[in-house]
């Protein structure tokens, strides 16, 4: 590894501090989690300086409802940790201090700097290294206030706010930005997306979210620079991914990414799936009906969404698995093994997503064995909800025939007594047309494939994260 000695860093202007007023800006402590306010006015009693500071700023200013707040201090994380009652300190590269109320939590960072800072008689703080391509892999070092906005991503992010005495500091023209609503990197872009790739996803996702344009600047060499995704450990890249996901504004962001280049490499199985006759039909309709759930504050599941990501390319291997003689169940197994791997070595799908995403592939083929006690057995079953969501996408899709949808809906919202009755019924209407090609032959070893449109559903584009049955959200 090498020493960060990158002339980079050192001539990265801090800016003046200038103050604004919070009130005459639009924002309240109001508009703030009240926990939030409350770290920073104990921190403050304590003789620290502490502010909110990054997104929860940003959103305010912006008019968008800030989510989680972070709070950045002079303190140490064990001054902060002597503060409170419930506070934790986590993390071994940079520490920070999770200050835990209920269920909430707020995150207590000490000003940091990615400055290398050449101190008398010593070492600083601790050291910024980076790797060959200029990723920043440790930096530890404590800075001042203005150092710690400059080592922030996009001027918008870099702003603080103090609740205590309404004043909102602002080192590099961040609240020019926010009045023009531009997003911009800040320092020169390239470095910057050398140090951490995973800028150049935030640039894009935060513009989307926001509204913002970005920067010339700062889009220009995200295009060139698209490959350096490729050094983000595979997890953090989950993180991000999954966060733009389930921003709200899921295919409006893959949209923007794949126009910036970013796309490819990033989730090369997207691309995979976008080329795929049905494909993109599918990923649109699983992801409108995710960014509906999330602004409509319902819960989704990410593991569902990894099932929808991923099954074109399931369903691709599994027919050649199928053609090469496998059967089809076995196939199907081999098939889902193999995509899951596949994407490991780019984006980390965590176990416990894996898990329920493999369930809801695997129940699909037993969607068309209607005719058996089976089908009553399936209803019962933990993941039967979510399988059932991707049944009704698959057929809002055009991908299997509405009316195997429909027949599912009608059986689960029919009375249990019933259900036999559904069964039979469906046992004596295939003894009618026992005929090949008649359409209603069920069972294994028979896929059902319809080139027509879709059908009319009774949940359009089905419910992809409906249902208490597998809210894994609450599991990951
Ligand atoms: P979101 O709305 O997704 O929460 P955010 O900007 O708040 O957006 P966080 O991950 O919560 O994202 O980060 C909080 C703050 O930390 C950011 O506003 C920014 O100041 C800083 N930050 C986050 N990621 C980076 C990064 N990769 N490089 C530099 N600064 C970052
Ligand atoms: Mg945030």
């Amino acid at each position: 590894m090498i020493k960060a000695l990158f002339e980079r860093v050192l001539t990265r202007k801090s800016g003046v501090r200038r103050e604004a007023s919070g009130a005459k800006l639009g924002i309240r402590p109001e508009h703030m989690s009240k926990n939030a306010v409350y770290v920073c006015d104990r921190l403050q009693r304590a003789g620290f300086e502490a502010y909110i500071v990054g997104g929860a700023v940003r959103d305010a200013l912006l008019g968008v409802e800030p989510k989680d707040f972070d709070v950045a201090t002079n303190a140490s994380p064990e001054d902060v940790k002597h503060e409170f009652r419930r506070a934790f300190i986590i993390g071994r590269r940079f520490r920070l201090v999770h200050v835990m109320f209920g269920d909430e939590t707020i995150e207590v960072s000490t000003f940091r700097s990615n400055t290398v800072k050449a101190v008398e008689g010593g070492k600083a703080g601790g050291e910024v290294e980076s790797d060959a391509t200029g990723r920043i892999t440790s930096d530890n070092v404590y800075g001042t206030q203005a150092e710690d906005a400059a080592r922030r991503d996009f001027t918008i992010n870099a702003l603080y706010y103090d609740p205590t005495h309404d004043i909102v500091v602002d080192y590099l023209d961040g609240l020019k930005d926010v009045e023009k609503r531009t997003l911009r990197v800040i320092g020169k872009a390239e470095t910057r997306y050398r140090e951490d790739p995973v800028r150049m996803l935030r640039a894009i996702r935060l513009a989307v979210k926001l509204g913002c344009t970005i920067a010339p600047t700062t889009a220009k060499p995200i295009n060139e620079h698209a490959a350096l995704i490729k050094n983000v450990p595979p997890a953090r890249l989950f993180d991000e991914v999954q966060k733009l996901l389930l921003s709200g504004h899921a295919n409006a962001t893959l949209a923007a990414l794949r126009k910036h280049g970013l796309a490819e490499g990033l989730l090369p199985l997207l691309d995979l799936i976008y080329q795929q006759p049905g494909g993109q039909k599918f990923i649109e309709l699983a992801l409108d009906n995710t960014d509906r759930r999330v602004r409509e504050n319902k819960p989704v599941s990410p593991a569902f969404l990894f099932a929808s990501l991923l099954w074109h390319e399931v369903v691709k291997r599994w027919a050649e698995i199928e053609a090469a003689g496998e059967n089809r169940i076995p196939a199907l197994m081999q098939a889902m093994e193999e995509v899951i791997d596949g994407q490991r070595e780019t984006i980390t799908l965590p176990q416990r997503f894996a898990g329920v995403t493999r369930e809801i592939w695997m129940m699909q083929p037993r969607f068309e064995q209607r005719t058996s006690k089976a089908a009553l057995r399936m209803v019962e079953q933990a993941r039967f909800r979510a399988a059932y969501d991707f049944l009704l996408l698959r057929a809002a899709a055009g991908e299997i025939e509405q009316e195997l949808a429909d027949w599912w809906t009608n059986f689960i919202e029919s009375d249990p007594n019933i259900r036999q009755e559904l069964i039979n019924q469906r046992q004596r209407a295939q003894a009618r047309h026992a005929s090949p090609g008649a359409g209603a032959t069920d069972g294994p070893g028979r896929r059902r494939r319809s080139r027509g449109g879709r059908g009319r559903t009774s949940r359009e584009g089905g419910d992809g994260n409906s249902g208490e049955s597998h809210d894994t959200s609450a599991s990951g």
